[in-house]
């Protein structure tokens, strides 16, 4: 979601006659687009700003900005924290860049300094204001995202995300079709939905659901490929479940979050679900696409958890088989319900869980990547490989896919779906070569 949103802040800085470039030295503008999810955000940002000191103190006319998460939580923090700092804004606020720029030019002619902080809420604002920005491609890349909810109102206990994001707001149907044509028109043949909670998107004036709208994206032309994430187990329903198995676009792979498989933890994380409840959504969507890959966020040392809550998380990996996970440890954070919980768990004991359970989710990884050994599946091919050579592309199951490919022909297989045969399975990715040869 930052990578969207920082694209969209380029394109609202180009209506201000600003150009991405490459590298901070010789920039007028650098703003850091933050995190605040885990674990000393605000002190990375302290300190990648004083890696800019020198370029700051080397040219006074360049503006920098600090936006995202962590400059909706430290807001006036940073402005007294970090005097080089001339703008701070929140997640909702990015429309606005124009006339920040125009106060702080307007300040600097009359011979003051303004210093901004923007961090309210005007989330309406932000997507109607997006929406009237001129569409120009930063990227050209063959997959694109596009942000169709934001905000969540679950407030899990251990969580900063409905503080620094707001409340859930979905965008209209009609705006989210009309950027994916125009991003189709630009040769994107992949799209993923984004949100914090992508499935509690519904259209506020006809009601539609996230089913739906896949429906209709699937219905442009030139969308070849449809994902989206993150969802809340929650808030999944048939209809969405079922797309799984109808809709051709729709690819074979789901961010579902568990966090726990324990659930008194799942209880006091206040998501509202039990494991098995969980699990039974995992059958049902296996039910409507066999071949479904599932990818799932964990937290290990949740205060309170114990070894028989962890052993119950094991068992809840065990018995879901991951082809992918993301997995943390927990991370006190400041004005959460959670962190002010008096049965904090030590780290030592959070470091030892977190192997144990990464190791068991690797192993599932590593054993999802070989079972596709020798078949045949489409790849979408996006860019070169980081080995000379080498193109790489995504299978539908988003495993990245290397293949060895005659350099002349690079130009023609970015952006197209070309069947390709299984040759290699490895811990991350696999590699392969064309079907067809
Ligand atoms: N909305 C998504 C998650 C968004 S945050 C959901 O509900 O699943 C992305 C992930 O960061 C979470 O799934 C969680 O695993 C992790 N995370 C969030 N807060 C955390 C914290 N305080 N400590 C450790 N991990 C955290
Ligand atoms: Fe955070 Fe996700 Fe829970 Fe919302 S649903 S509070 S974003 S973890």
């Amino acid at each position: 979601m930052n990578v969207y949103d920082s694209e969209r802040m380029a394109e609202a800085l180009a209506v201000a006659g600003y150009q991405p470039v490459n590298a901070p030295e010789g920039a007028d503008m650098i703003i850091l687009n933050t995190c605040h999810i885990r674990e000393k955000a605000a002190e990375k940002v302290y300190s990648e700003l004083g890696r800019l000191k020198p370029l700051k103190q080397a040219n006074s006319d360049m503006i920098i900005g600090v936006a995202g998460c962590v400059a909706q939580a430290e807001g006036e923090e940073m402005i007294h924290r970090a005097p080089m700092v001339d703008m701070v804004f929140g997640p909702q606020t990015y429309q606005q860049l124009p006339d920040m720029i125009d106060d702080l030019d307007a300040g600097r002619r009359a011979g003051t300094r303004p210093r901004l902080v923007r961090t309210e809420f005007p989330a309406d604002e932000k997507f109607a204001a997006l929406k009237a920005a001129p569409r120009q491609p930063i990227t050209r890349a063959p997959t694109a995202f596009v942000t169709v909810q934001e905000g969540c109102d679950k407030f899990c206990t251990f969580c900063v995300v409905p503080y620094t994001r707001g409340a859930e707001v979905s965008r209209a149907t009609t705006d989210i079709v009309e950027e994916a044509r125009a991003l189709a028109e630009q040769g994107v043949c992949e799209i993923t939905l984004l949100g914090q909670n992508v499935n509690a998107w519904q259209d506020r004036e006809t009601g539609l659901r996230l089913d739906g709208l896949l429906g209709q994206l699937g219905e442009i032309s030139g969308v070849e490929r449809l994902r989206f994430t993150t969802s809340h187990p929650r808030d999944m329903d048939a209809a969405l479940i079922a797309a799984h198995g109808a809709n051709p676009k729709l690819m074979p792979y789901l961010h579902l979050p568990v966090q726990s498989g324990s659930d008194s933890i799942l209880k006091a994380m206040n998501r509202k679900h039990t494991a098995d409840e969980y699990l039974r959504l995992v059958a049902a969507f296996r039910s409507a696409r066999p071949d479904l890959a599932l990818s799932s966020d964990f937290i290990v040392g949740f205060p309170g958890e114990t070894d028989s809550d962890f052993d119950a998380t094991m068992d809840l990996v065990a018995a879901v088989s991951y082809a992918q996970a993301f997995s943390f440890k927990y991370s006190p954070r400041p004005g959460t319900p959670a962190a002010d919980h008096d049965v904090q768990v030590d780290e030592a004991v959070k470091s030892t869980r977190l192997a144990r359970l990464q190791e068991r989710l690797n192993a599932q990884q590593i054993a999802f990547n070989q079972e596709k050994l020798g078949q045949t599946l489409p790849v979408l091919f996006e860019k070169p490989s980081r080995q000379p050579g080498q193109m790489s592309g995504r299978s539908p199951y988003l495993q990245p896919v290397h293949v060895g490919v005659d350099a002349h022909h690079f130009d023609q297989l970015v952006g197209r779906i070309v069947l390709v045969k299984i040759t290699g399975a490895h811990a991350n990715s696999l590699s392969g070569e064309l079907a067809d040869g």
